[in-house]
C-alpha cells in the first residue's frame, strides 16, 4: 500500500470505526479489494471481516454489494453502519413493498456505498437490471462456505453465485468466510470463478476462547453449576431438538436461571422478539437450537453451552465461535453422550450427502472423547499447524483432566469382554450389559445369557459401573467400538484389534471428581478477578445499563452502541472530558458526536457520588 493512502485508510478507520490499527490479514485484504482483484479471505469469527470490505466500499467509486444469506445478519450490520454515518441499505423480501421501492430510489440515485442482498434477489432480472444501472465497486459474498457441497451449511440458492462473473464482469469478486476446510476453500474459488485471487487465510484458531468437553450426566445441575459461575453475562445453551429447548428453558427459569427460548417451531413474531430482547442486552441468556445465532453479532457472549454433540466440526467452531467476538475471554462447554451420536445419525439418514455428514459426524465424536489439546484438533482439523506447545485454554491443557492411568489394560479388558460375551453367546450386547458384566453386577440379562460364568465378569470389580460405562463412551468415539442397530449394540472394530494385540492406546479420562470441579472452580475465579484487576466493576455496570437503555429507545441492538471492549475500557480510564473519551477503544467521530457527553455525564455523575 502506498503511503499516502495507507494514512488516508488509517484516517478512515479511525474517523468510521474508532480503530487506530488493523487486525491480522484486515490490511491485507483491504489492499488487495483496492488493487481489484478477486480474493478469499477467511478469518476467525471475530477476526474483523466486515471491515475488510467495508472500508474499501468507503474509498471506491460506486456502490458495493453484498451477499448474504441471512436477513438479520444483514440488517444488524446496516445498521451498525448507517450508526457510523454510512449510506448502507438492505434489500430483501423482509422489506415492505414501499421499503423496497424506497430502497431501489436510494440505489438508482448512486450515492450509496453498501448494499446488503440475499442471494435470491440477486439473481431476479430486475435486481440485475438495477445493478447494471449504476456503479459499482466491487460484490461480496459473506458466508462464501454456504456454496460448497462439502460445507456443512450449503445452500442451493448460493450454488448460482457464479452468474456474478457472467453478468457484472470485469468487477471484483471477494468471498468471505470463518469456517472453510482446504476443500472447501478450493471448492468457493472454483464455483465463483475468480480469476486469479488473492487469497487471505488467517488461523481458524480463537485463543480467547476456552474449550471443555464433559460427558453428560446430569445436564441440568451440569448448566446451573456454569449458569451460578457465569452470573450476569451473557451466554447461548444450545440444545438439539426445539423439545429440549422448550424443556431446558423452562425448569432453568422455574429455578430463577431467566433465559428466554429459541427454535424454528415459534412464531415470528414472539421469535423476533426473544432475539431482539437478547440483541439490546435485556436478557442475558438464550436457550437454543442452532437456529439461532448466526445472525447474532452480539460481541459480549462470554459463554456457549452445548448440551449435546453439534453435527460436525465446523458446526462447532461457528456456534461457539460466536462467543468473545470482542476478542475478550469467553469460555465454551460441550456436554455430549452416544445417544447424540445415534439421533444425529438417523436425522442425517434421508441427506443426499449422508456419507460426507456421517464423517464430519464421526470426527466430532472424536474430538468429544479423544482428550487432546482442543485448539490443536480444531487448527488441525481446518488444516492448520498449531505453534504453541499448550495452548493453556483447553480441559486438556489446563490439566483439568485426570487420565487413566493404565488405558490399555483398561481397554483391553472392555474390548475383550465385548469379544466374549458376543463369542459365547452369538450375539451383541449393549454398553449397559458389558459394563455390569465388566463389573460382576447379577442382572436378569447376565443370568439368562449365563454371563456371570465367563471369564470376563468382574474383571473390573473395583471400578463403577458409571466408570466403566464413561470408558466405553470414550472407546466408541474413538472408533475403537461401533455402537449399532435398534438395540445400541457393540462391536469391535478393526483397530480394537491393535489395542488387543497391544500395538496402539487409547488416551482415556477418568470421570470428574468434585474434588477437581472445585479445583477448577477456584482457577477460573481467579483468573477472572485477573481480567477485570484496573476495571471499575460497577461503573461497567452502570455503563452497561446505559447502554441497554439506549439500544431500547433508539431499536438497535446493543453492541451497535458500544462493544464490551470499549464499556471495559470507560470503566478503566474514567474519562471527564471530550478529549479523554476520545482516547477509548472504539470511540470514533460519529460514536464521539452520538455518545460522549451521554456517557461522561453517567461517569461525572458516578465519580460525583464518591462511587469511584
Ligand atoms: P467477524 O465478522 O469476522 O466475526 P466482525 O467484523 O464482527 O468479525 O468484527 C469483530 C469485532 O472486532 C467487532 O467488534 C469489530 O468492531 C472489531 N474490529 C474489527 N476490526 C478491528 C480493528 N482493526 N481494531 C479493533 N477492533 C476491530
Amino acid at each position: 500500500m502506498q503511503n499516502n493512502s495507507r494514512q488516508q485508510i488509517l484516517a478512515i478507520l479511525k474517523k468510521y470505526w474508532g480503530y487506530t490499527s488493523f487486525l491480522p490479514l484486515q490490511e491485507d485484504t483491504i489492499s488487495s479489494i483496492l488493487a481489484g482483484k478477486d480474493t478469499l479471505t477467511m478469518l476467525a469469527t471475530g477476526g474483523g471481516k466486515s471491515l475488510c470490505f467495508q472500508l474499501p466500499a468507503l474509498m471506491k467509486e460506486g456502490m458495493a454489494v453484498v451477499i448474504s444469506p441471512l436477513i438479520s445478519l444483514m440488517k444488524d450490520q446496516v445498521d451498525a453502519l448507517k450508526d457510523m454515518g454510512v449510506a448502507a441499505e438492505v434489500l430483501n423480501s423482509s422489506l415492505a413493498p414501499e421499503e423496497q421501492g424506497r430502497v431501489v430510489n436510494l440505489v438508482s440515485t448512486g450515492k450509496m456505498k453498501l448494499l446488503y442482498i440475499s442471494p435470491e434477489r440477486l439473481q431476479q432480472d430486475r435486481t440485475r437490471q438495477l445493478l447494471q444501472s449504476v456503479p459499482l465497486s466491487f460484490f461480496v459474498i459473506d458466508e462464501a462456505h454456504c456454496i460448497s457441497h462439502w460445507g456443512h451449511d450449503f445452500r442451493e440458492d448460493y450454488r448460482n453465485l457464479r452468474i456474478i462473473k457472467e453478468w457484472f464482469k470485469p468487477i471484483s469478486v471477494h468471498a468471505f468466510t470463518a469456517t472453510a476446510t482446504e476443500e472447501v476453500q478450493k471448492d468457493i474459488l472454483k464455483e465463483l470463478r475468480l480469476e486469479n485471487p488473492q487469497t487471505h487465510i488467517g488461523p481458524v484458531d480463537r485463543p480467547n476462547l476456552t474449550y471443555r468437553v464433559w460427558l453428560r450426566s446430569q445436564i441440568i445441575s451440569q448448566v446451573t453449576d456454569l449458569l451460578k459461575k457465569h452470573a450476569g453475562e451473557a451466554g447461548i445453551i444450545y440444545c438439539l431438538r426445539r423439545d429440549d429447548v422448550d424443556t431446558l428453558s423452562a425448569r432453568l427459569n422455574a429455578l430463577g436461571f431467566e433465559n428466554l427460548p429459541y427454535h424454528a417451531g415459534m412464531d415470528d413474531d414472539t421469535r423476533r422478539l426473544h432475539q431482539d430482547r437478547f440483541a439490546r442486552e435485556e436478557v442475558d441468556v438464550m436457550v437454543a437450537t442452532i437456529a439461532f445465532g448466526m445472525g447474532i453479532d452480539r460481541s459480549n457472549i462470554r459463554f456457549v453451552i452445548h448440551t449435546a454433540m453439534p453435527k460436525s466440526i465446523e458446526h462447532y467452531h461457528q456456534e461457539t465461535g460466536r462467543a468473545g467476538r470482542d476478542g475478550l475471554p469467553a469460555h465454551c462447554y460441550l456436554f455430549y453422550g452416544g445417544s447424540d451420536f445415534l439421533t444425529w445419525k438417523s436425522l442425517l439418514e434421508d441427506s443426499p450427502h449422508k456419507e460426507v455428514l456421517l464423517e464430519k459426524l464421526q470426527s466430532l465424536y472424536h474430538f468429544c472423547s479423544q482428550p487432546h489439546c482442543r485448539h490443536r484438533v480444531l487448527a488441525n482439523y481446518f488444516g492448520q499447524k498449531y505453534g504453541k506447545a499448550s495452548c493453556d485454554a483447553c480441559d486438556y491443557c489446563l490439566n483439568e483432566l485426570e487420565m487413566v492411568e493404565d488405558p490399555l489394560i483398561v481397554s483391553q479388558k472392555i474390548l475383550s469382554c465385548v469379544y466374549r460375551v458376543h463369542q459365547v453367546s452369538g450375539i451383541g450386547f449393549g454398553a449397559g450389559h458389558i459394563a455390569n458384566v465388566l463389573k460382576g453386577k447379577q442382572s436378569d440379562q447376565v443370568e439368562t445369557w449365563g454371563h456371570h460364568g465367563i471369564s470376563t465378569f468382574g474383571l473390573m470389580a473395583e471400578e463403577s459401573v458409571a466408570f466403566i460405562r464413561y470408558m466405553i463412551e470414550q472407546l466408541i468415539g474413538q472408533g475403537f467400538l461401533r455402537r449399532e442397530g435398534e438395540f445400541s449394540t457393540l462391536f469391535l472394530t478393526d483397530s480394537a484389534r491393535k489395542v488387543l494385540k497391544g500395538e496402539q492406546t487409547p488416551v482415556l479420562v477418568k470421570p470428574l471428581v468434585a474434588a477437581k470441579k472445585e479445583e477448577i472452580t477456584q482457577k477460573g475465579r481467579k483468573k477472572k478477578e485477573e481480567e477485570w484487576a484496573e476495571i471499575d466493576q460497577e461503573l461497567f455496570q452502570v455503563l452497561r445499563s446505559k447502554r441497554a437503555e439506549l439500544a431500547r429507545t433508539q431499536g438497535v441492538p446493543a453492541f451497535i452502541i458500544f462493544g464490551d471492549k470499549s464499556l471495559r475500557d470507560m470503566a478503566r480510564i474514567k474519562p471527564t472530558t471530550r478529549e479523554a473519551f476520545a482516547t477509548v477503544y472504539g470511540v470514533g467521530d460519529y460514536k464521539m458526536h452520538a455518545y460522549a457527553d451521554a456517557f461522561i455525564k453517567i461517569i461525572q455523575n458516578f465519580l460525583r457520588l464518591g462511587m469511584g
